[in-house]
């Protein structure tokens, strides 16, 4: 059966055997913790704990400042240490909660108790991701409890859909987590299918990993409703408009989202966050992260938020010959200039690279290749040279919003122009602009 699937897209080397064998192991929890106030998408939290003060493990240390904002817990049980700006993975500061760990790991009430979750509302079960601090772990970080409750004026869900695609070269953590623990995974699907009222999902993974399809279909069979769905592997398949037009043959609007064709995506590692948080009381305080690359043994680690990236390059062996740490995959991914940086509910991968491509960007020669491989049908060179130009509201009128920032269109350009981060600038500009009533 060959699927029809999104147009455009690439094929990068995978580069996943080198972790794709490694079990999920416990990394060490570190005497210091740096816990970033800016855990997800919109306001970071504001924090709520002070110089001096004792915390538990899975105490709320930040709470969500606004609509879009989600409470943040201390993964170790210890002292507050500091309260100030730390390094972010986006690259500018934000306020962190620094934690000296008494090695007690002493939890709060409840914490792990299975909680009878089958009785409660919809609205009870958002409320509860919402003070757990559950936000979308496949990278974009939206709070959870947001996608879940859409807005009465949309319409009604009708399919679920969990993103186990997994499209990132490198990464492997998402598939460490469907072949170890596809039965939370599927806890977390029937607590979404109770929130969101929809009648059925799908559980899309890419066919290089059998192991995954096969584990996921055995702990969803005799659930009604639910099917796991191979889907083909092609880059990035794992973006929610490009597996909605995969699995449904359904067509986000420009400027649209998935609610706005009556579906949500969850990724597999939030659909177990929300077993985690709902059925069993545990706020989100740990994940599950690949470290790959210049490396001597590349891992899987289960590690708790906050711990720096340093310590755990530094238990893979980082290479002497390593050149960039990247936090997320080599397409999407964010260089990083500190290994200092921590783990936030977003790092689903640290890749170290030890081959730089350094060769200077030149203009645009019109070849076509970003505008072929654009799976936003977008034209990314026209964007790039407004982008180039500083012309960011023109960036509008050519539909800059609508990039998913895939780097597909840097991966192909031949003139190595840096497309993606002219796009990204001009995205910001235009957001400012228009929040300033100054740009449509
Ligand atoms: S313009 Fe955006 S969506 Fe299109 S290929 Fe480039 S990064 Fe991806
Ligand atoms: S791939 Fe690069 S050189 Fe080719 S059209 Fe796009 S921006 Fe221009």
């Amino acid at each position: 059966l060959t699927r029809k699937t999104f147009k455009g897209g690439v094929h990068p080397p995978d580069n996943k055997a080198s972790s794709r064998g490694a079990a999920i192991e416990d990394a060490p929890v570190p005497d210091l913790v740096v816990v970033t106030m800016g855990q997800h998408l919109g306001a970071p939290a504001k924090p709520v704990v002070a110089v001096g003060d004792g915390v538990k493990r899975g105490q709320v240390i930040g709470e969500a400042a606004g609509f879009i904002s989600s409470n943040v817990h201390s993964p170790v049980s210890g002292r507050v240490v500091r309260v100030e700006p730390a390094p972010h993975p986006l690259g500018k500061p934000v306020t962190a909660v620094a934690i000296e760990n008494d090695r007690a790991d002493a939890a709060v009430d409840g914490y792990g108790l299975p909680v009878r979750w089958e009785g409660m509302s919809a609205g009870e079960i958002c409320a509860k991701i919402l003070a757990m601090g559950v936000v979308g772990m496949g990278g974009a970080t939206f709070p959870t409890h947001v996608k879940l409750a859409p807005p009465k004026d949309r319409p009604p869900i009708d399919t679920v859909v969990i993103n186990g695609a997994e499209c990132e070269p490198y990464l492997t953590s998402d598939f460490r987590l469907m072949v170890e623990n596809p039965g939370g995974i599927v806890e977390g699907l029937r607590i979404i299918l109770k929130a969101t009222g929809a009648p059925r999902a799908l559980v899309g993974i890419e066919a290089n990993k059998p192991e995954a399809i096969e584990a996921l279909a055995r702990a969803a069979s005799g659930l009604s409703g639910v099917s796991v769905e191979e889907v083909p592997v092609r880059y990035p398949q794992g973006g929610e408009k490009q597996l909605i037009k995969t699995l449904l043959g359904r067509e986000v609007p420009s400027g649209g989202l998935p609610l706005d064709v009556g579906v949500v995506v969850q990724n597999v590692g939030t659909a177990c966050a929300i077993a985690d948080a709902v059925a069993w009381g545990r706020p989100l305080t740990d994940r599950i992260v690949t470290v790959a690359g210049a490396v001597e043994r590349p891992a899987n680690y289960r590690t708790r938020i906050g711990v720096p990236a340093g310590a755990l390059l530094e238990r893979s062996n980082l290479k002497p010959s390593a050149r960039k740490i990247i936090f997320g995959g080599p397409m999407m991914g964010l260089a990083q200039y500190t290994s200092e940086v921590a783990v936030t509910k977003s790092t689903s991968g640290i890749l170290a690279l030890d081959e730089v491509d350094s060769s200077p960007a030149r203009g645009c020669i019109r070849c076509g290749k970003c505008v072929e491989g654009c799976p936003s049908g977008l034209v990314p060179s026209m964007l790039s040279v407004l982008g180039e130009a500083g012309r960011f509201i023109q960036m509008g009128e050519w539909d800059a919003a609508d990039c998913i920032e895939c780097g597909v269109c840097a991966y192909v350009c031949p003139a190595k122009r840096p497309i993606v981060h002219y796009i990204k600038r001009g995205k910001e500009a235009l957001r400012q602009a228009r929040a300033k009533g100054a740009a449509k």
